[in-house]
């Protein structure tokens, strides 16, 4: 495939944007080479700038499940457009949205609607800390819950992939109130609880961790975070960004039949525009301004655009919930195609996957937590992105990022897709 007017206009880009990018994975860092840049998507493909069309497996790093462009959303936002933007006044629609959403999720009283996954989590970990009156929090080496200070310690997702997980500007004194822990390492969890009595407010997980490829939590694992934070006094933070509104219509809090007391989330909540959210039981929410003292706010919070993609969204998957299996069928459909062909072709990996999220490691060991997520061949993965790219399928630019399916994608596309792999594993 050419990639000229791609090319230039990283060229361009770069100097007016550092690396030329908003937000440094796209950037291809991890992968070598140069970004693609998209011009426009309809459906399951992106059309780049030179004309290629490709096949996504990234669905804007998750929100677009059902692939892009997707008309009710669309025509729901242009609707919505032309009747003004932004009016920093309370809408009906955020009303509407906030009941669906409650509806949709277990457990959850009342939802505030902010900008991103990162607010999202920032804010709850804020109201934790609020609600307790302690101020640790307990997170796990290899999630990434977006990049306010108090989550860049041993960050997963771009920060791991940018060699900085533990970024420079978070202060010491930020840094000394995050406790780090291991994924699916319950003993080691409860050691740091002991260690800290009455001192967390807290414990904060990606109940499918998402950002050190796709990461499945062991059976047991959530359970005993959920009675070790009963049992002390501790918050459980479930960041849904990327579970949420994905796994299941109530999330990992359905899938896995286990309660959390804040919820955040993002990406499909917004519907592919600017989103995300944090939800809990009323006693806990009730702890927010304007009712309670913990502050938080935005000026396009409950955006009306936002608001009517992510309703559109949500109403979508909400009278069809029949595209969850729809989505987890498809992508176990990958899983066995992918599993016959690189097995065939020698290589070592592993495939995680669960409902529409699944990621490929070239590793011969179970990939469990950051550690074993670590020991996977970079060089291959490279080679593997590159590869699948030649061949007219986009994949994360990174080997610590889930993959994330999209209902638009057909059986044949996902055979066009396992062909490619054919292909590639033989070049390795
Ligand atoms: N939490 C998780 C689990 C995420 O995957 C992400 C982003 N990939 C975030 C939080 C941050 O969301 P955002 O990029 O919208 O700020």
């Amino acid at each position: 495939m050419i990639y000229k007017r791609s090319s230039a206009l990283f060229a361009q880009a770069q100097q007016y944007i550092p690396g030329g990018v908003n937000s440094p994975v796209r950037a291809f860092n991890a992968v070598g080479g140069e970004p693609v840049f998209v011009k426009e998507a309809k459906g399951a493909y992106l059309f780049d700038e030179d004309g290629n069309k490709l096949i996504d497996y990234i669905a804007s790093w998750g929100p677009l499940i059902l692939g892009h462009a997707h008309e009710p959303v669309v025509n729901a936002v242009i609707e919505k457009a032309e009747k003004g933007t932004s009016f920093g006044m309370p809408t009906a629609i955020e009303t509407e949205i906030a009941k669906l959403a409650i509806s949709m999720v277990p457990n959850i009283d009342k939802i505030r609607f902010v900008n991103s996954g990162t607010e999202a989590c920032m804010s709850a970990v804020r109201l934790a800390r609020g609600y307790t009156g302690r101020e640790k929090i307990i997170k796990f080496a290899g999630c990434y819950h977006g990049h306010s200070d108090s989550f860049l310690i041993q960050a997963g997702s771009g920060a791991v992939t940018f060699g900085s997980p533990n970024s420079p500007g978070v202060t010491q004194g930020t840094a000394k109130d995050t406790l780090l822990a291991e994924y699916n390492n319950l003993e080691n969890v409860k050691e740091i609880v002991l260690a800290n009595k009455n001192e967390i407010a807290a414990i904060i997980i990606e109940p499918v961790a998402g950002n050190m490829g796709c990461i499945i939590p062991n059976p047991g694992f959530l359970e005993g975070l959920r009675k070790l934070c009963d049992e002390n006094g501790i918050l459980l933070i479930f960041d849904e960004v990327m579970t949420g509104f994905r796994l299941a219509r109530g999330g990992a809090q359905e899938l896995f039949n286990i309660n959390a007391d804040i919820v955040a989330f993002g990406k499909v909540i917004g519907g592919g525009l600017p989103v995300g959210a944090f939800a809990a039981r009323e006693e806990i929410m009730n702890y927010l301004a304007p009712v309670g003292p913990v502050y938080q706010a935005g000026t396009l919070s409950g955006n009306p655009l936002a608001m009517a993609a992510g309703l559109a969204m949500l109403n979508e998957l909400n009278n069809n919930p029949q595209i969850f299996n729809e989505l987890a069928d498809k992508t176990a459909y990958l899983h066995e195609g992918m599993d016959k062909v690189l097995s065939a072709s020698g290589i070592d990996y592993t495939i995680n996957r669960i409902g529409s999220m699944i990621s490929v490691h070239f590793t011969n060991v179970q990939v469990t937590d950051f550690k074993t997520s670590a020991t996977g061949n970079n060089e291959f993965f490279k080679k593997f992105f590159h590869g699948m790219l030649a061949e007219g399928v986009y994949l994360p630019p990174s080997a610590f990022e889930s993959w994330f399916l999209n209902n638009a994608l057909s059986y044949s596309d996902i055979d066009f897709t396992i062909n490619a792999v054919k292909k590639v594993a033989k070049n390795l």
